[in-house]
């Protein structure tokens, strides 16, 4: 782990520093609040021990600016103090801490509770995790797709960079289950997903399992050239996977329906505008009869024109 020591004496930083790098762990010093927020934002620590007493802003005041730091998040902070009251501990926990230790701790002691600490940041992270993926696809679920494309939306807005949505459902999957079965229709998602995940080449493309037999891709800094382009080789993929579909109107193979919306979004660009517009997309393949993929460029929506005056 990468600990935040945060302690305005230096000889009971550096005795701390000593013993958390015999531990293994990475060590950041602080010696006073402003420091101790910085490095909590900027280097992003794994855990932190947190002086209670100290000159100007004290333990108890930085507890409370980290928490509120990270609204979502939950970095494990132990306290370490002099004071041995009750009520200390009491505040400590209050203000955030997640345990408080009496100085000076034993190494043993120390280094028992870091790692209930450790324990606790991996639990909380396989949860996240799970929160987040799809069971059978193992691609995002619907809930980290959201999140992720309010996030690009608003980097792509940022960086005045292209970003694509592409919607894309498999075809007739209806009468598949019908003719093959549940569980073979969950295998045929399962290859898809792993289909999308392979087409996903870059870090920041995403896949997702948008409900049933939808997914949804996000791909950042793709225009709409690119994003043909991705159609297609997912088409390819696809195709030389050849999954048969026994009860298709298109194919006798798995064929998917594509919609792609891209975009560099303005102000007026939110997720709602873009899913609607790709769902727009992949209902017109649909239409035009299934097997293909739908791109459109959202239109920047055009600020009202100036009203002509007339003077007569
Ligand atoms: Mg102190």
């Amino acid at each position: 782990m990468t600990v935040l020591v945060v302690d305005d004496q230096t000889a009971t930083r550096a005795a701390l520093r000593a013993q958390l790098m015999q531990m293994g762990h990475r060590v950041l010093e602080a010696e006073g609040a402003d420091d101790a927020l910085r490095q909590f934002h900027r280097r992003r620590p794994d855990l932190v021990l947190l002086d209670v007493e100290m000159p100007g802003h004290d333990g108890l005041w930085i507890a409370r600016e980290m928490r509120s730091l990270e609204p979502d998040g939950w970095t494990p902070i132990i306290f370490l103090s002099a004071r041995r009251h009750d009520i200390d501990l009491w505040q400590g926990i209050a203000a955030g801490g997640d345990d408080y230790l009496v100085k000076p701790a034993s190494p043993m002691v120390l280094a028992a509770k870091l790692r209930v600490m450790e324990r606790l940041t991996l639990m909380r992270r396989r949860l996240v995790e799970m929160s987040e993926t799809d069971p059978l696809t193992s691609l995002r679920n619907r809930r980290a797709f959201d999140l992720r494309l309010a996030q690009e939306i608003a980097s792509a807005r940022r960086e005045r960079s292209p970003i694509t949505l592409v919607l894309c459902d498999v075809d007739c999957f209806k009468n598949y289950n019908d003719a093959l079965g549940h569980q073979a229709g969950d295998r045929c998602l399962k290859a898809i997903g792993a289909m999308l995940n392979l087409a996903c080449r870059r870090p920041r493309d995403v896949a997702a399992r948008y409900g049933g037999e939808e997914f949804a891709l996000i791909l950042p800094g793709t225009p709409r050239d690119g994003a043909a382009a991705f159609a297609l080789k997912l088409e390819q993929m696809v195709q030389l996977a050849g999954l048969p579909h026994p009860r298709s109107v298109v194919a006798n193979t798995v064929t998917l329906s594509g919609g792609m919306v891209s975009c560099i979004p303005d102000e007026t660009v939110n997720a709602s505008r873009l899913i609607a517009a790709a769902d727009e997309a992949l209902y017109a393949a649909k239409a035009q009869g299934r097997d293909r993929f739908v791109s459109i460029e959202l239109e920047r929506r055009p600020k009202p024109a100036p009203r002509e005056v007339c003077i007569l």
